[in-house]
């Protein structure tokens, strides 16, 4: 980066310092991942110096047909992966996906029915904070009380009673296998659509590791950063006959001109979710989330829904008297990187919260596996114990785990 060093030093400096702790910390948010270098190279390329708007073949600008070779790449690969009819790959992100989903199929003022944000749902499922929550009249649902798993009888009851134009499946903070077929059912019941968001388990789904939501929703909407390992952005996945409503809500409904480099990058992580290295990853993922579930339970934590058939965890701090927000903060003294997280009718906020997700995709690119992920719960769990005693030690053991684990 010698040209941006000359340029800018600042912007440079800060880079660097990104580097090197990614480098030093162990990366544990659930949400994030490293892409590979094949995939930085793409979003980096002069693809950033384009405008293309409009899509493969009507683009409103000439000088697309390089372009056009990219997107339709994404295109065709996403179609493949998923098994989808068809797919846009042009929205910025994971929340832009959403709102213009939401926008093809409701009116201002209609019902959605999204999981609510406490129980582990995305701000965009409705949320009154988010403009989905503003522009419809957004209905949420939330988990069993017991089982602490997707109550479906009463999101069936809440779709009867509302009668929702759209049913939302999906989740951020849910540690288990969505029944996608269970969703479909209730949708049909009441006449809706069913939107489903596949943000977080894109990569399990696209290695036949969770159920396919493609295979049965009307609309299912990702991220392609998260499990699937890509660029940050988002993706839309449809029928057919949805293919027109949605592409205009992507553009020119919701956005300008596609960012014809990430979606390169995209095109580049797809082809790379192809090969059978990443079925063999995903299934490390999985398994190294069994072991950190398993290792922290034996720790004495409890685990909403008692553990994980994904590739996340959450726990519930409140048997230890702490909160998340202040262990997520001295885990990151200890150069550990996890979430504080709102846990099902947590009696704290949201900025503090009693709960941390924890998620394995990225400490599994890096390589690591069962030896490491008891590792690393044990230092977890000398945090929550022994808390600001425990910071320098685990800070040590944790730079010298990843000393093993090059970025
Ligand atoms: N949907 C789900 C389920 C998510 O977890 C997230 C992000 O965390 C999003 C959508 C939004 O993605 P983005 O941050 O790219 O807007």
């Amino acid at each position: 980066m010698q040209n941006l060093k000359n340029v800018d030093a600042e912007i440079y400096s800060a880079i660097k310092l990104e580097e090197k702790r990614q480098r030093e910390q162990i990366e544990l948010i659930a949400s994030e991942n490293y892409t590979s270098v094949a995939v930085r190279e793409a979003v980096s390329s002069v693809l950033t110096n384009k405008y293309a708007e409009g899509y493969p073949g009507r683009r409103y600008y000439c000088g697309c047909e390089n372009i056009d070779i990219v997107e339709n790449l994404a295109i065709e690969r996403a179609k493949h992966l998923f098994k989808a009819e068809h797919a846009n790959v042009q929205p910025h992100s994971g929340a832009n996906a959403n709102l213009a989903t939401l926008l093809a199929l409701c009116k201002n003022g209609d019902t959605i029915l999204g999981m609510s944000l406490s129980a582990g749902g995305h701000l965009t499922h409705g949320a009154p904070v988010n403009i989905c929550g503003k522009i419809f009249n957004a209905v949420t649902y939330g988990l069993d009380p017991i089982t602490e798993r997707i109550d479906y009888q009463q999101i069936q009851q809440l779709a009867l009673l509302y009668r929702p134009k759209v049913i939302i499946a999906g989740a951020s903070a849910y540690p288990r296998i969505i029944d996608f077929k269970r969703f479909r059912d209730i949708a049909d019941r009441v006449g809706a659509y069913l939107m489903a968001d596949m943000a977080h388990i894109a990569g399990l789904v696209a290695t036949n590791l969770h159920p396919n939501p493609c295979e049965v929703a009307d609309v299912v909407t990702t991220t392609t950063h998260k499990t699937l390992r890509g660029p940050r952005g988002g993706m839309i996945l449809c029928k057919k006959e949805l293919a027109k409503k949605i592409d205009s809500a992507v553009f020119p409904g919701l956005q300008g001109g596609p960012l014809e480099h990430i979606i390169a990058g995209k095109a580049v992580a797809l082809k790379e979710a192809m090969m059978p290295q990443f079925k063999e990853y995903q299934l490390q993922v999985l398994q190294n989330c069994k072991v950190l579930a398993s290792e922290l339970m034996g720790y004495g934590f409890r685990l909403i829904s008692g553990g994980s058939d994904n590739h996340l965890i959450l726990v519930d701090l409140t048997p230890f008297g702490v909160t998340g927000k202040y262990i997520s903060e001295l885990l990151h003294k200890a150069n550990i990187t996890t979430n504080k997280n709102a846990i099902p009718n947590d009696k704290q906020g949201p900025t503090v919260t009693s709960g941390l997700r924890i998620g394995t995709p990225a400490v599994t690119t890096l390589g690591m596996g069962e030896k490491e992920m008891k590792e690393i719960a044990n230092m977890i769990y000398q945090i929550v114990t022994q808390k600001e005693n425990a910071v320098n030690i685990v800070k040590a053991k944790a730079i010298n785990l990843m000393k093993k684990f090059q970025v």
